[in-house]
């Protein structure tokens, strides 16, 4: 996305006005901090080196702090030695994943989000009613490939609204569709609406499978994307939900957005007759890295700051059972609040 050349008029009011509107909610969604609160305390509970299948979660920041303190991220459970402790991570697993880990004896903590776990089970239910099911979402994500891996005769993708207009079903008398959580809630409502024309008979799913997290944070940058004439969002690029937030602002109105791991990979040109900066972050993003952009922007005149509330969020998950099995025979609390708290702002990633 490029930058509008200012003209000299546009600097000087930019200038006098200059300000940030913050996102609220943003970052860290229930599921993501579960997940990283559980990498954290199997390396307490354990000792290093705690394997974890895939990263955590989508956030480089979160994956390299995790790293050092002693967490091995691998691609496939069979990277993972015989008898070690391996972590399933928030995205979810297909059943095979599940079967080769306990054929190499690995002690499993699956840390798949209860809100993937519950699209998870829509998928088998469907599939054992013989119903073709139409799941909305992108080809190779780990999420998709964990929800298709429950039900793989069954499971069609349809990845884009144009896609509706082709995919090709068993059955159309007897059919559903279900979506990734990630998703931009307006994209996905036209695929569903394009697949009705073709399939009138389409049922929906039983609940909303865009999760809340993603929900709201979209809500919150169409909110603020026709004041705004820049959108930062933090986040890292294989982040589903943070690449739609960018996406979201963009058509909602924001002259120009783009998406950044850090705030030293903002480009000052971006700034250029800017006055009104968006700022936001995805479901997988430590607040600091959004605060480390507020003083970015702070230090260049944008120390106004805005919130914009779209909604409140108090959603907060148990650990894995497995682990507070553990925790609870070690003596050692499995609550998630201090700990989640302290992982929100973060000083524990840095
Ligand atoms: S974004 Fe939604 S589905 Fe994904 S981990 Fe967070 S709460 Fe769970």
């Amino acid at each position: 996305m490029t930058s509008p050349v200012p003209t000299d008029i546009d600097q000087a009011v930019a200038d006098q006005h200059k300000r940030v509107l913050l996102a609220a909610p943003r970052g860290y969604c229930a599921g993501v901090d579960r997940a990283v609160v559980t990498v954290q305390k199997a390396l307490d509970l354990y000792g290093p080196p705690v394997y974890v299948r895939k990263q955590i979660v989508h956030n480089k920041h979160v994956v390299a702090t995790l790293e050092k303190r002693g967490a091995i991220f691998v691609d496939e459970t069979d990277e993972v030695p015989e008898g070690a402790t391996v972590i399933f991570s928030a995205h979810g697993i297909a059943p095979v994943v599940r079967d080769q880990a306990r054929a190499l004896s690995l002690r499993t903590i699956d840390a798949t989000c209860p809100l993937v776990t519950k699209v998870h089970r829509e998928a088998r239910r469907f599939a054992s009613d013989d119903y073709d099911i139409l799941l909305i979402g992108h080809a190779g994500h780990e999420e998709v490939v964990g929800t298709s891996g429950e039900a793989p005769d069954n499971i069609v993708l349809v990845e884009s609204p144009e896609h509706a207009d082709t995919v090709e079903v068993r059955n159309p008398e007897k059919l559903v569709w279900l979506s990734q959580t990630t998703l931009s809630v307006d994209e996905t409502m036209e695929t569903v609406r394009r697949l009705k024309q073709r399939f009138p008979k389409l049922q929906d799913p039983p609940s909303d499978d865009i999760c809340y997290a993603t929900q709201n944070r979209q809500l919150a940058v169409k909110q603020m994307a026709p004041r705004t004439d820049l959108m930062i969002v933090v986040g890292s690029r294989n982040s589903s939900n943070s690449v739609r937030l960018v996406e979201v602002a963009v058509e909602h109105g924001a002259r120009d957005g783009h998406l950044v791991d850090y705030a030293d990979e903002i480009d000052e040109a971006w700034l250029a007759g800017v006055t009104t900066v968006g700022v936001t972050s995805g479901a997988s993003v430590p607040e600091i890295l959004v605060r480390d952009v507020l003083d970015f922007l702070a230090e260049r005149g944008y120390a106004d700051v805005e919130a914009i509330t779209a909604a409140e969020e108090s959603l907060l998950f148990a650990l894995p059972k497995e682990l507070r099995r553990d925790l609870k025979a070690a003596g050692i609390s499995d609550q998630m609040k201090h700990d989640a708290g302290s992982l929100s702002d973060a000083e524990s990633l840095r």
